[in-house]
């Protein structure tokens, strides 16, 4: 279950989180039109920040832009009403929810005049794939259900409605007994997972899926710069299943799911069966960053005392 905070930011107000409810013809509960994120805050030595912010705030804009959903809030508002909740809930090291939807008003596809509502939620939340998961790597299945493809639905957006796709996925394979899964696109090239982008090691290059149909994740845009910076060899490309069931290493990367190594993808062992050298190496200068542990990458903690 979810552990509850004290206050929801509604359209500029907090909420109690008991009260923090809609009608139930809100219009995006119905068809799925409604854009999100997931971020998170870390503490760390210089205090609570938040990972990348500014740059989750602008995804969020843009996930709404491409939907044809202005945001009724400009990113600076939507930034500082994050920080709010993340203080106002005394939280720490926290995920963050903002929700963007279309409100009640009329119902059927076209609703071009209801309301645009935006809600900002924060709570506790450890590890998504579990602990043992980030320290010794998952097992991971491919699913039966493809990532949908560039004219289907718009794969820069994060969309509620794409997340019925990722739930296809990843109740198969947690049905099966498998803790992850991973979609292929419509061609059968790997995408990502249901919530996760995914990156292998071959041949000493870190190599992950072009930005196709795979969300451009933040994680995984940061875990680039940080190989980039450590001398490690960065591909993207197409990428073939064999590629994975062959690679000496591979991980999944998210906002939820951090850095987590995959040791099992379809009962072939990756690697040694362990995190491999890089993976370990990533995941380190990665937590390093998210929590202030190390100077570099100040840009990327967005105090939530404010700038
Ligand atoms: N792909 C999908 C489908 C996701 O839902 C997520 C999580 N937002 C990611 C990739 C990773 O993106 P990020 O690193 O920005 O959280």
């Amino acid at each position: 279950m979810l552990k509850e905070s004290q206050w929801i930011w509604m359209d500029g107000k907090m909420v109690p989180w008991k009260d923090a409810n809609v009608h139930v013809l809100t219009h995006s509960l119905h068809y799925g039109m409604a854009v999100f994120e997931g971020i998170r805050a870390y503490s760390g030595p210089e205090g609570t920040s938040i990972f990348r912010l500014a740059e989750h705030t602008r995804r969020l804009v843009n996930s709404g832009k491409v939907m044809l959903m202005k945001s009724p809030y400009s990113e600076e508002e939507l930034m500082d009403a994050t920080c709010r909740v993340v203080r106002e809930n005394n939280l720490s090291s926290c995920y963050i929810r903002p929700l963007m939807y279309v409100g009640y008003g009329d119902m059927g596809i076209y609703a071009r005049q209801n309301p645009i509502c935006v809600s900002i939620s924060a709570w506790e939340w450890g590890t998504y794939l579990g602990e043992e998961g980030l320290s010794k790597g998952i097992r991971a299945k491919i699913s039966s259900f493809s990532r949908f493809g560039v004219n289907t639905f718009l794969n820069r957006a994060k969309v509620s409605a794409h997340y019925v796709n990722s739930q296809l996925a990843k109740w198969e394979v947690k049905m099966a007994g498998y803790d992850e899964a991973i979609l292929l696109d419509q061609d059968g090239f790997v995408a990502e997972g249901p919530g996760e982008n995914i990156f292998i090691v071959s041949g000493g290059v870190l190599r992950t899926p072009a930005l196709k149909t795979v969300l451009d994740g933040i994680t995984r845009n940061a875990v680039q710069t940080l190989a980039k910076e450590m001398g490690i060899p960065v591909w993207e490309g197409v990428l073939t299943r064999d590629d994975l069931y062959l690679a000496d290493e591979a991980f999944f990367t998210g906002t939820a799911a951090e850095l987590t190594p995959i040791r099992e993808i379809d009962e072939r062992t990756i690697g040694t069966g362990r995190p491999g050298p890089v993976t370990l190496a990533l995941q380190k200068a990665f937590f390093d960053v998210v929590h202030g542990h190390v100077k570099d990458h100040s840009e990327w903690r967005y105090p939530v005392a404010g700038r």
